[in-house]
């Protein structure tokens, strides 16, 4: 009989949060760094997530309309079977919470998805916890089950809906705009400045003008777009109460009334609050964390400097850059050459063998797509306008989801960058 020699997996390489900035650093660390460690089979990596599937979050806009809008097993893939192409005791994936951070003594709490908890001795840790939105029906503030019901029960509500509002200007609330116009609403003809007479009225509310980081001539290209599928917009204008409270939050299917800054009134039958992010870093002390909630995380290097060694974040839990796709992914490099450098090191290779820190540097130029339903999209990349049947074949006619496939499986990063 043969004896398993391989030795149990010691120094615990933990990445918090399972999407973007965390599944892709798995997968690189996996494939890049810790192969070429000293007693390489002396690590595991390990991904703990609230949501034991990955999704491509930009197409929710369009995809809480229907399952038919995607093919859902595209849309969701399980994080487990995609690291099922690694060594067995290389990776472990556990479905739960990150609920406290002890950076002290390098441990984190976890509840897992049967309630049971657990703690975790860390050598490294990662922290890719992401963002939550207001509304439950742009992203996985909880598990995909959770985000699944709350699309359903949106869905039945849309069927019957008379009017809706949503809050926010920015690029989540305008596409959910045009894809529920164009949905509901079909789009004016060639020669229509707007569509008369919408079958339900939409309105977004925006505290300033529409699509902020982009140009004003952009912008206003969107909102010509989207009063061609019964949308209009109320620019500079607060929402200042909502009534019942918690609409569009805890049930995403309730009529609201929302009063604005000036004492008017709006009636919804559907209100979705699109009006930024919340990083998931409540489990993280305050002392590492910046004023807007975010990881203080060093902008060059990816760690986070105050939390010890080998501690590190990316993606929107993150201060180091905007919360964007494009820049996560140029950030992952930098980050895992970073992490291989310091577990060389603290494998006990010396300074000169190992080289200097890899520098992350923000491409900080106009980047922006916004697709306005099916067809239309306004956005500009790397400083550049682009015409909207650009904007369409490269984001609008399946919200990235032709990107999300490598990304998950590992392919996208096969090669060390
Ligand atoms: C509607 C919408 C559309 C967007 N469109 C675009 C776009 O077109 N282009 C673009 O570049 N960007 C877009 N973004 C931004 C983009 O989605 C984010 O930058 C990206 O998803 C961030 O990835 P992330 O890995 O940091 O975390 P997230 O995608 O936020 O995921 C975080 C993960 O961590 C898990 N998690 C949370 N808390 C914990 C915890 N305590 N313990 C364990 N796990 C936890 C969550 O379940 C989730 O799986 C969009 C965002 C939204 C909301």
């Amino acid at each position: 009989m043969s004896q398993d020699t391989t030795p149990a997996p010691q120094k615990k390489i933990v990445i918090l949060g399972g999407s973007y900035g965390g599944v892709s650093t798995a997968h690189y660390i996996l494939k890049h760094v810790v192969p070429n460690l000293p007693e390489k089979a002396s690590y595991q990596v390990i991904i703990v997530s609230a949501s034991s599937q990955a999704m491509c979050r930009p197409a929710c806009p369009r995809a809480l309309i229907s399952d038919d809008m995607f093919q859902q097993e595209k849309l969701f893939v399980s994080i487990p079977k995609v690291f099922e192409q690694y060594p067995r005791d290389s990776f472990h994936f556990i479905h739960g919470t990150a609920t406290e951070l002890d950076h002290t003594n390098q441990a984190i709490s976890i509840t897992l998805s049967d309630r049971s908890t657990e703690n975790i001795d860390f050598f490294a840790l990662i922290i890719a916890t992401g963002a939550s939105t207001h509304s439950p029906l742009l992203g996985l503030n909880g598990d995909d089950e959770f985000l699944r019901t709350n699309w359903i029960a949106f869905r039945k509500a849309l069927s019957t809906a008379k009017s809706i509002v949503i809050a926010g200007g920015g690029p989540t609330g305008i596409e959910t705009a045009g894809e529920l116009g164009e949905f509901i609403n079909g789009r004016a003809g060639w020669f229509s400045s707007k569509l008369e007479n919408p079958k339900v009225p939409i309105t977004v509310v925006s505290t300033s003008k529409i699509l902020p980081d982009l140009r004003p001539a952009i912008a206003q290209k969107a909102e010509e777009y989207l009063a061609k599928v019964g949308v209009t917009v109320m620019k500079n204008a607060r929402i200042m109460a909502i009534e019942p409270q918690g609409a569009g939050t805890d049930s995403v299917a309730t009529k609201a009334t929302l009063t604005l800054e000036n004492g008017n009134t709006l009636d919804a039958d559907l209100y979705i609050p699109a009006t930024g992010t919340r990083p998931n870093t409540g489990f993280i002390h305050e002392a590492l964390l910046t004023a807007d909630g975010r990881v203080d995380t060093n902008a060059s290097t990816l760690r986070v400097d105050k939390a010890g060694p080998r501690v590190y974040a990316v993606g929107d839990a993150a201060s180091y850059a905007r919360p964007a796709v494009h820049l996560i992914l140029s950030a992952i490099p930098v980050l895992c050459a970073n992490i291989k450098r310091d577990l060389l090191l603290a494998a006990g290779k010396d300074e000169s063998s190992v080289g200097e820190d890899r520098v992350f540097k923000e491409d900080t130029r106009e980047t922006q797509m916004v697709p306005i339903g099916k067809s239309k999209g306004v956005g500009a990349a790397m400083g550049y306008q682009l015409p909207s049947f650009l904007v369409w074949l490269i984001k609008g006619r399946d919200y990235w989801l032709w990107t999300t496939g490598g990304l998950w499986s590992g392919k996208q990063w096969a090669k060390e960058s």
